[in-house]
């Protein structure tokens, strides 16, 4: 008979496979991956999941998989990194983009799969590191600049024993920051291993069909969900729907969001709400917490009681926002926000994931990242501040983050995100522009100067690239020369090669390109080469002077790799005050407030950011320092870690250039800032669980060294204040067994 064309009768003998064991035996996992996967909740595919298999995803094919978050893009990658690795033997990347995630998936996968004999890594410290013991894992889980730097030096290994390399949140190729360090990396991996599967994951973008091309990969885009989302607006005690629908509030007589929140909460509902600022996430928060404690149980305040002691004694010394967000957690409300430290935020999101806290009031960086379903979303800032156009929408790409956000799988019937209009026009146009609309096509980055400039030093110190032609060959293979055209860029890289050639970081014989010493150097520490520049002629300028702290800490800061914070008005008399008596003590040419201001307001935000180290290295508690300079604990910690890092690097190239004077002040100040301690206690955070609070106390009662403490007993030890019975055991047992 004349029967199906070929590729039909393939599709049929090949059928939808759905239920997970079906998936399992067609490709030869074993059935204890089918077992682990029934215990996490997964029986059968969804939709899209089937599509990715059937499109060839574990027949080893690329794969872009652009679909909503929280609808098991993981699920995929992992059952192809688990046929790789236990069928071929094959080594798998899972590259994400923030730290903080790294270690969630690599928990994850730990806990799901480590009794199937998968050795999990995780690698995301120190940038100029190798890591050898990586060469022992099967999966690695990796942000990209951490393996973008092993494939600068020593682990160059990594790239050809790759099989399958995911990128999640692909999408983020276009964020101006991390989006050129993303493409690149895909672009060097394929270079190098062509042979390597792509497995491309992203949130539903315009343009998921030109990733998809880029990558010569098969393309999943859905809008599917495993929980129906209904969109709408709020105005004046309604609920329009994108559908049409209309839903008229239960609730009366408070304002709009307190509203909604308390609806939601009164039928057993969970809600996030997003706002424009960490400030206005505080505020609401401590607003709508009074409204949602009458609806909470007896049994769960007490539960709430023990997350709000948490997250006071998270930091050994509780903070004026740690005592807010106890004092909101215990009424059953929390703000999330990038101030936080990361163990206040864990806290916060494993209480809301167990249905304690009922209403988490968070700025947008939560929609990036974590996962944590709601039964209702509110979107109540849609305007977000971005100098110098002021207040500007939001992309409804991030709309679309934070409205996907909404709706529990097995808890809800559907999730519903709302935004809220003030007049009967903006309804229209909220309605309009994110409800209705569709999220926004990504583009490529990498034309930035500071990104290229850092990208085209590594290609040429690591040998990838000899020459301007051999540059130009490789930015080719980027999704920006995919959009663009790699010709776009030619004269931007000449700018940059002279500039480097011009700071002997490379050298020229003929048309052969090659890094000096200094130039592999900054490539190795990952560095903007500009930061290199700047440390290397500030620390020369010291001749025969001592550097002091200031001036020292200011230098890091003045590199363009330090996050610099805003100058508010109540700073600048302070900061004066500090050039004028202390002027002499920097490493740069101070600008002229009177022939460039613009510069010298950048110097006095500089200096700011340099007087919170100082700060945090006098032993400030960090309250003081949060409401001196009008920061958050997590904003000192992400300063504290660059900070860290350029002090490293600093000391690295004062010892290649040979500035001895330079040197040991460094090498101290480094281990200063990483404790946050006088140089008194140096010795004594050599012990383990031993950090800046203890180390204090320690010190005040008389032990002022390890000789000392070696004297002491146990029961005495127990006596300083904050060291506890296990602390003192712990102590004693680390001087016996001999510290480093
Ligand atoms: P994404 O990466 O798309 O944001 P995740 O992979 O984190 O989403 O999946 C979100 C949740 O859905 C996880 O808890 C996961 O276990 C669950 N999940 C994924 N696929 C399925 C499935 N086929 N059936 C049931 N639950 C699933």
């Amino acid at each position: 008979g004349r029967g199906l064309p070929a590729d039909k009768v393939k599709e049929v003998e090949r059928g939808p496979i759905v239920r997970i064991e079906d998936v399992c035996r067609r490709y030869g996992l074993p059935n204890k991956v089918a077992d682990i996967l029934r215990n996490s909740g997964v029986r059968e595919l969804y939709p899209p999941q089937a599509e990715a298999i059937r499109r060839g995803a574990l027949d080893g094919k690329n794969l872009t998989l652009a679909i909503p978050t929280a609808t098991g893009k993981t699920l995929i990658a992992e059952l192809c990194m688990l046929k790789s690795v236990l069928n071929e033997g094959g080594r798998c990347l899972y590259i994400v983009p923030l730290r903080a995630l790294a270690s969630e998936k690599y928990d994850e996968f730990r806990e799901k799969y480590g009794d199937l004999g998968v050795k999990v890594g995780i690698a995301t410290g120190d940038y100029d590191k190798a890591d050898p013991h990586l060469a022992k894992y099967d999966i690695i889980v990796a942000t990209s600049e951490k393996v973008d730097s092993l494939l600068r030096h020593r682990a160059k290994w990594l790239a050809d024993v790759v099989t399958v390399a995911v990128f999640d949140e692909v999408h983020l190729i276009n964020d101006p920051g991390r989006g050129p360090t993303l493409e690149i990396l895909i672009a060097r991996l394929r270079e190098v291993n062509p042979e390597v599967q792509i497995l491309a994951l992203s949130a539903t973008i315009r343009n998921s069909g030109e990733i998809a091309d880029w990558l010569s990969s098969e393309l999943v885009a859905s809008e599917w969900r495993p929980v129906p989302l209904k969109e709408g607006v709020y105005y004046r005690g309604k609920i329009l729907f994108g559908d049409g629908s209309k839903h008229i509030l239960g609730v009366r007589g408070e304002e709009a969001t307190a509203r909604l929140a308390i609806e939601t909460v009164q039928g057993g509902g969970q809600v996030l709400i997003f706002v424009g600022t960490r400030r206005s996430s505080q505020t609401e928060a401590k607003r709508i917490a009074e409204k949602v404690r009458e609806f909470l149980s007896q049994d769960k305040l007490e539960k709430l009681e023990e997350v709000a002691s948490s997250i006071e004694a998270a930091l050994g010394e509780p903070t004026r926002t740690c005592r807010l967000l106890a004092e909101c957690v215990r009424q059953g409300t929390a703000f999330h926000h990038a101030g936080l430290h990361y163990l206040q935020r864990k806290l916060v999101e494993d209480a809301f994931r167990d249905n304690l806290i009922k209403v988490v009031c968070a700025t947008p960086t939560l929609a990036a990242g974590v996962n944590l379903p709601s039964r209702r979303t509110i979107i109540r800032d849609y305007q977000r501040y971005a100098p110098p156009f002021g207040m500007q929408p939001i992309p409804v790409l991030e709309y679309k983050q934070m409205s996907g956000r909404a709706g529990r799988p097995k808890y809800d019937k559907y999730g519903e995100a709302v935004l809220i209009a003030k007049s009967e026009a903006e309804k229209e146009v909220l309605l309009e522009e994110y409800v209705l609309a569709k999220p926004e096509r990504i583009t490529s980055k990498l034309a930035s100067e500071p990104a290229l400039r850092t990208h085209v030093l590594a290609a040429i110190a690591s040998g990838y690239v000899k020459s301007l032609q051999g540059m130009l060959n490789f930015i080719n293979r980027t999704f920006f020369a995919y959009q663009y055209s790699a010709s776009r860029v030619e004269s931007l890289i000449e700018k940059i090669l002279d500039f480097l050639r011009e700071e002997g970081m490379i050298s020229e014989k003929g048309k052969w390109l090659s890094a000096t010493k200094f130039g592999r150097q900054v490539s190795r520490l990952y560095i903007d080469p500009l930061s290199g520049v700047v440390l290397r002629d500030g620390l020369m300028r010291l001749r025969d002077r001592e550097p002091s702290d200031l001036g020292l800490l200011h230098l890091i800061c003045h590199t363009p790799d330090m996050e610099i914070q805003y100058l508010r008005k109540r700073d600048y008399s302070e900061l004066e005050s500090i050039v004028k008596s202390y002027g002499d003590e920097f490493l740069i040419q101070i600008p002229s407030e009177a022939e460039d201001p613009e510069e010298y307001e950048f110097f006095l935000a500089e200096l700011k950011t340099a007087r919170i180290l100082q700060a945090w290295l006098e032993e400030v508690p960090e309250d003081r320092i949060h409401e001196h300079f009008g920061i958050g604990a997590g904003d000192i910690r992400r300063c504290v870690s660059t900070a860290e890092w350029l002090l490293y690097a600093g000391h690295e190239l004062a010892k290649l250039f040979g500035i001895k004077k330079a040197c040991s002040p460094l090498r101290e100040l480094r281990q200063r800032v990483r404790h946050g301690i006088k140089k008194e206690l140096l010795e004594l955070v050599r012990l383990h669980g031993i950090g800046r609070v203890r180390a204090r106390s320690l010190f005040n009662a008389g032990y002022r060294g390890l000789r000392e403490l070696a004297r002491a007993s146990e029961a005495e030890l127990m006596r300083v204040e904050h060291i506890g019975e296990d602390m003192a055991r712990s102590i004693k047992r680390q001087l016996r067994e001999g510290v480093m």
